[in-house]
């Protein structure tokens, strides 16, 4: 199948590692100019250098803080200096910590709204007057099977990320004259360093192992298994791809069927 993204600019925003760079390596693939992001330079060039081995796609990586309005105004302007424009914006950021509602802080709540709500906001009031000016666009924000279905202990993600549900509706109503789809990717528990890190959070709590707490998991989805970053990321292009053009305002989960609802 030709997804039609060939020379597509795509940015995919906290990409140095994970789900993020699995989707920067999968819009190279497709044979995009990618530009990526994270806090650490050193981490980003290490994972922008892997992709161009593997393939001949153009990349682009800056620092950047996503959580930081100005510093992702200057990024997505120097991506369109670099390549002409931004055609495909992934939004995208560490997830907030695993916590009960009592032990949250008031700082956690400003750090997930930061980390998690805003910085799609500031993701996509950048990037949507390239797309107008193009007449062409694609935001996916990458949040969780929270936006659908509350995990336990993840109180913050189960608030915040609604919130984002929100958003890329409203986005997708007022930009699909503009030819610009919105829309919003939920996983379920993928096989990633953040993973690591809630089932050591998890262990610590309930006394069970980490492998005990990734095979609940797994057998919590009837695909019996976590999913691979690159699943995840495979929906994402084909979201921003042509043979998803009459899709938009929709949040999809790929999440081995974990989601309980109809
Ligand atoms: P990860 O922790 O493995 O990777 C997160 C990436 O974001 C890293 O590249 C990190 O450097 C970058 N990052 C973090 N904060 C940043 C910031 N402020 N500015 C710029 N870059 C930043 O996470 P992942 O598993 O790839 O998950 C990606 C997103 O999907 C997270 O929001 C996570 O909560 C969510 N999610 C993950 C799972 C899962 O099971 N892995 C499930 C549901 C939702």
């Amino acid at each position: 199948m030709d997804l039609g993204l060939k020379n597509r600019v795509a940015l995919v925003a906290a990409s140095s590692q994970g789900i993020g760079l699995a989707t920067a390596e999968a819009f190279a693939s497709e044979g995009c100019r990618v530009a990526m992001c994270a806090r650490s330079q050193q981490a980003l060039t290490a994972a922008a250098e892997k992709i161009r081995k593997r393939h001949t796609a153009e990349v682009f990586a800056e620092a950047c803080d996503v959580t930081d309005a100005a510093a992702v105004e200057r990024l997505v302007a120097a991506v369109a200096e670099r390549f002409g424009g931004v055609d495909i914006c992934v939004t995208n950021a560490g997830g907030p910590p695993a916590k009960g509602f009592l032990a949250t802080t008031s700082d956690d709540w400003r750090r997930a709204i930061e980390a998690n709500l805003l910085s799609a906001v500031y993701f996509a009031r950048n990037v949507i007057p390239h797309m107008q000016g193009k007449r062409w666009g694609r935001i996916i924000t990458l949040t969780s099977i929270t936006t659908r279905q509350p995990v336990a202990d993840l109180v913050l993600s189960n608030a915040v990320r609604t919130a984002v549900v929100g958003l890329v509706k409203s986005l997708a109503n007022e930009f699909g004259k503009d030819g610009i789809l919105v829309n919003n990717v939920g996983p379920g528990f993928t096989a990633t360093e953040r993973l690591k890190e809630l089932a050591k959070s998890r262990s610590t709590a309930s006394g069970k192992t980490e492998q005990e707490i990734f095979a609940g998991w797994a057998a919590d989805a009837p695909l019996k298994r976590l999913g691979e970053p690159r699943e995840i990321a495979d929906t994402i292009v084909w979201l921003a791809s042509e043979r998803a053009s009459y899709v938009t305002g929709q949040t999809v989960l790929v999440d081995g069927g974990m989601y309980k609802g109809l």
